[in-house]
């Protein structure tokens, strides 16, 4: 395809090592269905990373044998903490550490680069985005969802009327850092969980990797002595273990498991109160496992979650679909809905 009289956008997606690139048509169609990485480069600067950007969406362009005429917007997601313009915030991030990262205008950059309209959005918002539309499809503009993504923190997003909510700050949605209560849910003795942002007790302190390593092993390792994780050489080590015994129905792991879930499903109750979603999506290194316990711990999140009896006849529970290529495949959409709104 290389008339111009047809037109694509790029979805770009920025992570600590790799840039994942698709391409979706006007009609509203992928036309890649597997991953297409390039490194990112993020470590070496603003510099390298956004050339590393450029180079993914010629490669993908290359691998689709469209024109980069072709095409009239892109999408980008990077991890946070950004503005909702794609500024990285003034004290870095984990993947943006470099002091030339700080406040840095990614998507500004990469649009002066490309000379197209570039429309950003954080990672976890991109991938709620994807999974609003592969589950709603043309009806996604009359629906609403909450999506929540654990990986080594807590990520994801808030979509209301097929579109993200970014707040006046774009500062919506970071629902990691929502507190909830710990009353039943901390066990005898267990301490108040701490998360990296100086919270206590928020969701990601429980349900992440980061939240396993911190808070949740330290504790139940004291309580089922002589396990084999406690020689496993170190907490990050065994943390990342954890999920092989939940899916051979290890009792402490199976602990650790029900506590993320009641982190989710308390959080999901929040959001019952808040926007009273059709969808609860859950996402992450949680659910790619076997099918057997990524149904268990769906039930169980569902199993934690308080709704009104007309919301239980509404809502729904579901996985974020296609994860690796989800953040991608939401900055695509953002990108198609820009340019079919006039904003791109
Ligand atoms: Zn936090």
């Amino acid at each position: 395809m290389s008339a111009t009289d047809e037109w694509v956008v790029v979805g770009l997606d920025n992570g600590g090592t790799c840039n994942n690139a698709t391409v979706l048509d006007a009609s509203g169609r992928f036309l890649v269905d597997r991953l297409a990485e390039v490194p990112s480069r993020v470590r070496k600067g603003p510099g390298p990373a956004v050339d590393a950007l450029e180079q993914a969406l010629d490669q993908v362009l290359h691998s689709t044998g469209i024109d980069r005429a072709a095409v009239r917007a892109v999408g980008l997601d990077t991890p946070g903490p950004a503005n909702a313009d794609g500024v990285i915030s003034e004290k870095g991030a984990t993947n943006f550490s470099a002091p030339a990262w700080h406040g840095f205008d990614v998507r500004g950059a990469l649009e002066d680069r490309l000379g197209l309209p570039v429309i950003y959005n954080n990672d976890g918002n991109a991938a709620a985005l994807y999974a609003h539309h592969a589950q709603f499809g043309a009806a996604a503009t009359d629906r609403s969802s909450v999506s929540a993504i654990v990986g080594t923190g807590l990520g994801g997003g808030v979509i209301e009327a097929g579109q993200v909510v970014r707040g006046a700050t774009g500062m919506a949605g970071e629902l990691g850092h929502v507190p909830i209560p710990m009353d039943g849910l901390l066990a005898d003795g267990q301490p108040v969980p701490m998360c990296n942002c100086g919270l206590a007790a928020d969701v990601e302190s429980v349900a992440s990797l980061t939240g396993i390593e911190r808070n949740l092993l330290p504790y139940w390792l004291t309580r089922f002595s002589g396990h084999e994780l406690a020689r496993a050489g170190s907490l990050g080590a065994a943390a990342r273990l954890v999920r092989g015994y939940g899916e051979k129905e290890d009792p402490m792991a199976l602990e650790i498991f029900e506590q993320q879930a009641m982190a989710l499903g308390r959080l999901f109750t929040i959001a019952a109160n808040f926007t009273d979603p059709h969808t609860y999506f859950v996402g992450g290194g949680v659910v790619e496992t076997t099918p057997g316990f990524r149904e268990w711990f769906l039930e169980r999140v569902k199993a934690h979650t308080v709704l009104r009896v007309e919301q239980a006849q509404v809502a729904n529970f579901a996985l974020v679909p296609d994860l690796d290529m989800a953040g991608a495949r939401g900055s695509a959409i953002a990108a198609l809905a820009a340019v079919t709104a006039g904003r791109a």
